[in-house]
């Protein structure tokens, strides 16, 4: 991954932490000051990006399937969910 950034959930600002951080040091949102341990904030951003993914796919087929009258959405769109923390990365 390049540059994926993490974000607080809640106010979209780049979070702050140590260089080079191990799991159990502290991440915090300079803005709301929302903080967890970096092991769970990576944990979190990255169910945020895998969910973004899902949305995405989600958007293509439906489209495909407007197109083609034969096609059937057999997935539930993914419920739109907040995260505590978020990645910058939308490249899909
Ligand atoms: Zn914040």
């Amino acid at each position: 991954m390049t540059n994926t950034q993490i974000l607080c959930g809640s106010c979209k600002c780049p979070v702050q932490t140590v260089a080079n951080p191990k799991a159990n040091d502290q991440v915090s949102c300079p803005r709301c000051n929302r903080s967890d341990r970096f092991d769970k904030v990576m944990n979190t951003a990255k169910e945020h990006l895998l969910h973004h993914m899902q949305r995405s796919l989600h958007a293509r087929s439906t489209k495909a399937a407007h197109a083609s009258k034969f096609v059937k959405i057999t997935f539930q769109k993914p419920v739109n969910r907040s995260f505590r923390w978020v990645t910058s990365d939308k490249g899909i």
